[in-house]
């Protein structure tokens, strides 16, 4: 028997089988309802890739659940129906079975767009602080019309083809968990009070969509038995695990994470690969039924030895399957070198937060399937193969080499550095961003492994040389370095420091000289990400004492969209380094409120200046006054700095281009709308 065979076993969940046990589990896409030729298309490239179960989104049963500026899906009335089957049908033509989470917002919905009461247990604000709305608490008439929606969505489900329909209790984000959780449910009737009460809701709609499902779907239940860090929250040993014992064997499959969001999606910075399993393990010991659970799941050996072990029986995947759509049949065809590693960095889940199509940085085509054609494994051979030099092996030249290799172009790549990668080279080197360097271990891998590619590092590249190579077409991916200056995404001018000593980024990755232990620091982040948080990590590690400023109202802003904010500042709090929001940095090396403008004092030797970044551009601008060079162009952080998934983004888009794809500004489809339907 093969060391992975047990993974393409075949798994039944009540009356339907799953062919293997690689289950991708329900995420947002980020195309929703108006764009459903997207979101068809990247889950059929699941199903084409080998996973066995293939799930959508968050699918709204009803008008009242309306999420608003989240894209989610939708099947509020019979309209909705054949989107669904062409999904299911997608699906399904590779063998795949198909799911719908079915799912009421409850106190997360919004309903901005249908104007709609918001429902809740309770008389209480929705959970979103910073939203001025309300729920109304469920009067028990209300309760029967959202029983009496859910089956009609179970029943359009099913009648749309789907094998698997799923009761949501998860993330904090359905009704089904507010009913359920003491912290929103406040009622004193039969749905309040003690768990079975809280409980019955979350029974009484397994029991409709069983009855509706009438042994010919399977039921699953998405129930998150754990939520960390939240006082009133479910434990999975405590009330998690009775709500397991109470159901066991009432749903045909237990679909197991933990809650909210920003636990169940942690990233690698935060959390390692099976982060879930502490809190899901117990699980299995309770249901006889069969059980997924995710925890970003990459590595095969451990896929393997959760199935032999008896912890889980489907391999639950929303990232990995994300960032490789092939995971399973690169597994089975014996290519697990060849797997597209999920970096856990959550640029796809901040595009959900920001109420956009999703990206992801592993893989550039993801989102592209359908508007632009874009395949994960295959480019179309180009019809004039090319001799091509790409200068810069980060995360754009790395990208831009293998993906020109899959079109059969020969490519030389040059780096200045003596190792790959760039940027992700440097950054892995940083606290908690070991992962990034998966960026350029998979590039690298592929790369190596062609006989049209040769890698040439310690080169730094002239434009002497450029000529001197004679390249059919050269690209440049020279990156960006650290602007010591002060401009920032608030400050547009350069600022003065005031006699201070000042360092970037790139002096702490690059291991240059850096201040003593003891001495005081201040980390300026007008950029807002994540850079100026790892490195007051880092510079705290180093025994320096650290404040780190900000100019806008919060710690990292982005970063709230990557899930990661609020381990941020538990992270701070931990290492003693202090937090000045609402500050800016106004010229001599002093800071100002930008609520008051009054001064505020900060005593400090060094500062750490985050802020934009400068292309570096000279061999760029040097190469296009050349009139010997062919065609010249520029991508990634030396053409516009920004985030490794654009950087990776701009190197396959370009390989793309030159293998013959047009290079117009609006290059795809667009999801048709029909005038008045
Ligand atoms: P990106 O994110 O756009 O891929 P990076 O900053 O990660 O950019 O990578 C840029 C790479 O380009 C670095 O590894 C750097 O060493 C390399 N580089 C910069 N200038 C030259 C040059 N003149 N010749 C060769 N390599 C260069
Ligand atoms: Fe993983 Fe990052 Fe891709 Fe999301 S964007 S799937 S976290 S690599």
């Amino acid at each position: 028997m093969g060391r992975y065979d047990v993974l393409f076993e075949p798994v039944k969940i009540g009356p339907v089988t799953a062919p293997n046990r690689f289950y991708a589990v329900p995420h947002a896409t980020g195309h929703g309802w108006t764009q459903p030729d997207a979101a068809i298309a990247l889950r059929a490239m699941k199903a084409e890739g080998g996973w066995g179960v293939v799930s959508s989104q968050m699918t709204e049963i009803s008008a009242d659940s309306d999420l608003a500026s989240h894209p989610m899906d939708r099947i509020w009335d019979d309209r909705d129906g054949p989107t669904h089957a062409r999904q299911v049908q997608a699906v399904k033509s590779h063998g795949a079975l198909a799911a719908i989470e079915l799912a009421h917002g409850g106190m997360r919905a919004r309903n901005f767009t249908t104007g709609l009461p918001i429902a809740g247990p309770s008389n209480l604000p929705v959970l979103r602080p910073e939203v001025p709305l309300q729920a109304t608490a469920m009067s028990l008439t209300d309760i029967a019309e959202f029983r009496r929606a859910h089956k009609a969505a179970a029943r359009r489900a099913a009648e749309a083809g789907f094998d698997i329909l799923y009761v949501y209790a998860a993330h904090d984000l359905s009704l089904l968990s507010h009913f359920l959780s003491e912290r929103t449910n406040h009622r004193n009737d039969a749905y309040g009070g003690g768990l079975s009460n809280r409980m019955r809701l979350l029974r009484e709609v397994l029991e409709d969509t069983l009855e509706v499902a009438a042994g010919r779907q399977a039921v699953a239940l998405r129930f998150s038995v754990a939520e960390p860090g939240d006082v009133f929250g479910l434990r999975h040993d405590g009330e998690g695990r009775e709500v397991v014992e109470a159901l066991a064997e009432l749903p045909d499959l237990w679909d197991v994470n933990i809650s909210g969001w920003s636990q169940d999606s942690a990233t690698s910075r935060f959390t390692e690969e099976g982060f879930q399993l502490e809190f899901t393990d117990f699980v299995k010991q309770v249901t006889n039924k069969p059980v997924v659970g995710v925890g970003r799941f990459t590595s095969p050996d451990l896929m393997v030895s959760l199935v032999r072990q008896g912890r889980l029986d489907l391999i639950g995947c929303a990232r990995p399957s994300i960032a490789d759509p092939f995971l399973p049949q690169k597994i089975k065809n014996d290519q697990i070198d060849q797997i597209r590693e999920c970096i856990g960095c959550n640029i796809c889940v901040s595009m959900d937060g920001y109420g956009v199509p999703i990206r992801c940085t592993q893989n550039p085509t993801l989102g592209e399937e359908w508007r632009r054609g874009w395949h994960p494994e295959n480019l179309p051979v180009s019809a004039a193969t090319k001799n091509i030099l790409v200068v810069g092996a980060g995360p754009a030249g790395l990208e831009c080499t293998r993906a020109l290799l899959l079109a059969g172009h020969k490519v030389t790549l040059a780096d200045a550095a003596d190792t790959a990668g760039g940027r992700v080279t440097r950054e892995a080197a940083l606290p908690g961003l070991q992962a990034w360097a998966r960026v350029r271990d998979y590039r690298l891998q592929m790369i190596n492994r062609h006989a049209n590619a040769e890698l040439y590092l310690s080169s730094r590249l002239t434009v002497a040389d450029l000529v001197e190579f004679a390249a059919d077409d050269v690209v440049i991916a020279t990156g960006a370095s650290w602007r010591a200056d002060g401009v920032g995404s608030t400050a547009l001018r350069p600022l003065d420091p005031g006699g201070r000593s000042v360092i970037t980024p790139d002096h702490v990755m690059d291991g240059r000289t850096l201040p003593d232990a003891g001495s005081r620091c201040v980390v300026y982040d007008d950029d807002h990400f994540y850079m100026a948080s790892v490195v007051a990590e880092k510079l705290a590690g180093l025994g320096l004492q650290v404040t780190y400023v900000t100019p806008l109202a919060n710690v990292a802003t982005w970063t709230d969209f990557t899930l990661e904010q609020g381990r941020i500042i538990e992270r701070f709090n931990a290492l003693g380094i202090s937090i000045e929001v609402n500050v800016s940095l106004v010229g001599g090396g002093t800071f100002a409120s930008t609520l008051t403008a009054k001064p505020v004092s900060i005593d400090y030797e060094t500062l750490v200046l985050v802020g934009a970044r400068q292309p570096d551009d000279t061999l760029y601008t040097a190469a296009l006054a050349e009139p010997r060079l062919g065609k010249v162009q520029r991508i990634g952080d030396c053409h516009a700095p920004g985030t490794i998934q654009g950087a990776v983004l701009a190197g396959h888009t370009c390989a793309r281009q030159i293998s013959g794809e047009s290079s117009d500004l609006m290059p795809f489809k667009r999801q048709e709308i029909v005038p008045g339907k």
